[in-house]
């Protein structure tokens, strides 16, 4: 999470992003190459993205018992008090929620802020603030993450809504 935005206390009350439903497991964060190397080699199951045909990204395997789509799943690394990894272990997107980078739905990539229950964007004031620092000192880091691993940007979805181009300007 984008701890200028939301408190450590505030995520681990919530763990919304850290916890999946069947229907969501395309929401599991993308880890970079590094990443998942190192993960593998400390024995965490991985597998490929599905969301997107041809995705050279890798997610956590998340564990299903059924096809139910609202069945939860946490995702693996998620501890009693939080996520087992340091932070600057941690996947990107995990790191800049509750931002993530997509294609609008005109294909063109974007920062996209998600709409569907984050609290740390619920008030007005807040999520002005973050599209701000989206559009501002966080730019930079987002573009070049997105030219080093372009499988970071995820197809449209409607729970998330666009707040600007990638690289606009
Ligand atoms: S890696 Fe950590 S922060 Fe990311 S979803 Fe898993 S538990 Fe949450």
């Amino acid at each position: 999470m984008l701890t200028e935005f939301i408190s450590a206390e505030q995520c681990a009350n919530c763990r919304l992003c850290c916890n999946f439903h069947r229907s969501s497991a395309w929401e599991s964060p993308s880890l970079h190459p590094e990443l998942a190397d190192r993960l593998r080699q400390r024995g965490i199951p991985l597998k490929k993205r599905e969301e997107r045909p041809g995705c050279a990204a890798e997610t956590f395997e998340l564990h299903f018992h059924s096809q139910n789509p609202e069945e939860p799943a946490l995702c693996p690394l998620l501890g009693s008090e939080g996520c087992i990894l340091p932070r600057k272990e941690r996947p990107f997107e995990c790191l800049i929620w509750p931002l993530r980078l997509m294609f609008s739905s005109e294909g063109i990539p974007s920062i996209a802020l998600y709409n569907a229950g984050c609290p740390a964007v619920l008030l007005p004031k807040d999520r002005e603030k973050l599209i701000q620092f989206a559009a501002g000192p966080l730019l930079p880091t987002l573009r070049r993450y997105a030219a080093s691993f372009p499988s970071v940007i995820r197809p449209f979805h409607p729970n998330y809504t666009i707040i600007g181009e990638l690289n606009s300007k």
